[in-house]
């Protein structure tokens, strides 16, 4: 399989340690040979030469729309609607603030209870800040969506693919249906930009935003991205008016004016180094497309999957990731009680996974490097941690401050 696969040579493009198999690509990307020379010459020749004349010099002040733009066909966007700046969470405030504004005589904003926590962590802190009357978050299970949606739900924000399980939603028919009873819809695309097909445009999604430092290999904080669809762009406000987002930011004027164009969703100064970093990794996408990806995705995912079905010591490793491809997303969980400990163990055997409150062992499974030897060598290891109780320590058992 490594022999006939069309994306093999992209795994050299990475730095990759010695004796480990990286399947946390989903929550950290590795990293790039080009990210790190971007940053050798942002360093030396760009701040370090050029200094401030670098803002035009080398293009600093246009990187957030030039990034935007290198994201925007991995996602289905036409040009002019994606930015690259902030954090996701930022981003879903000025987008949640945004589709409220749009849609003024609503105020609910329904989401799924299990939803990343900083999506509706930002929408209670709009709720405290706008009061109920003008925001308010409803929350309903994952199988309660298309029913909960009615005339009187303003915006609906979801995670197409869900951070614990890696349930796919399916964006085009809820987007659909939630435009029908007048809803405009937020996804969040952070488990999937990289990774899985998006068609935003074609889907007809309002808002989108997503991660640079997951499947897009940016580093550690790279800076998010943003999507807003183009025929909202002259009607919408949001509320983080920062002056890099004003329609003429040197003109130093005392009051902000928004621009037409997606700059809107500029704030403040963008972090130069990280952006940079994030550029240089994205061009790893230029040849290639996320169909090439996804059907790699499927079959690494698939192949864990009959591994670990095949070894009956793993069958105290309850999956709860749908088997159903065009339900799965680019990760596989299991439920185990002591999958903190399971992981923990494994990374000391050269596995990078990671583990999810309260029970939930998580393996990524990025397709720009990974090798269907990993895929095999990975799960013998996982055999050896699960059936000879490797991970039953006190030192894999005791809690980091990140898990
Ligand atoms: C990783 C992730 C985020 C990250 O948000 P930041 O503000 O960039 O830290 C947000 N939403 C989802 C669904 C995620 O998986």
């Amino acid at each position: 399989m490594d022999a006939k696969d069309p994306l093999a040579a992209k795994r050299a493009e990475f730095y990759l340690p010695e004796n480990t198999i990286y399947l946390d690509g989903n929550s950290l990307g590795p990293m790039t040979h080009a990210a790190k020379d971007r940053v050798n010459a942002v360093m030396t020749q760009q701040w370090g030469d050029d200094l401030i004349t670098s803002w035009n010099k080398h293009q600093w002040i246009d990187l957030p729309e030039i990034v935007g733009e290198k994201i925007a066909p991995i996602i289905g966007a036409g040009p002019g609607q994606v930015i690259c700046c902030d954090s996701v969470s930022i981003n879903l405030f000025k987008v949640i603030s945004a589709a409220l504004s749009l849609n003024p005589s609503r105020h609910k904003v329904l989401s799924q209870n299990d939803n990343f926590p900083t999506d509706l962590y930002m929408t209670q802190g709009l709720e405290n800040l706008l009061g109920r009357e003008k925001c308010q978050l409803v929350t309903t299970k994952e199988e309660d969506i298309l029913d909960s949606l009615d005339e009187s739900i303003a915006v609906l924000m979801l995670t197409q693919v869900n951070f614990r399980t890696g349930r796919i939603h399916d964006i085009q028919s809820i987007t659909e249906k939630a435009h029908q009873l007048g809803i405009l819809v937020i996804w969040d695309l952070a488990h999937s930009a990289g990774a899985i097909p998006v068609k935003v445009d074609e889907w007809g999604v309002d808002f989108a935003v997503g991660c640079g430092y997951k499947y897009f290999n940016g580093g550690p904080g790279a800076p998010a991205f943003v999507y807003v669809a183009e025929k909202h762009l002259a009607a919408l406000e949001q509320p983080l008016s920062g002056w890099m987002g004003h329609a003429s930011p040197f003109e130093f004027s005392p009051d902000y004016e928004k621009p037409p164009s997606i700059k809107q969703f500029l704030c403040g100064t963008p972090g130069v180094v990280s952006m940079s970093v994030l550029d240089a990794s994205l061009d790893l996408f230029t040849d290639i497309n996320i169909e090439m990806i996804r059907e790699k995705s499927l079959a690494l995912t698939d192949l864990f999957i009959e591994l670990v079905n095949q070894e009956e010591s793993l069958n105290q490793l309850e999956i709860i990731t749908p088997l159903e491809h065009d339900e799965r997303g680019s990760q596989i969980a299991y439920c185990h009680d002591d999958a903190y400990a399971i992981c923990q163990a494994l990374i000391a055997e050269g596995v990078i996974a990671d583990f999810r409150a309260p029970n939930i062992l998580r393996f990524g499974f990025s397709p720009l490097f990974l090798r269907y030897a990993d895929i095999e060598k990975s799960v013998e290891l996982l055999i050896d941690v699960v059936s000879e109780k490797r991970y039953d320590s006190e030192q894999f058992r005791s809690r980091k401050a990140v898990t």
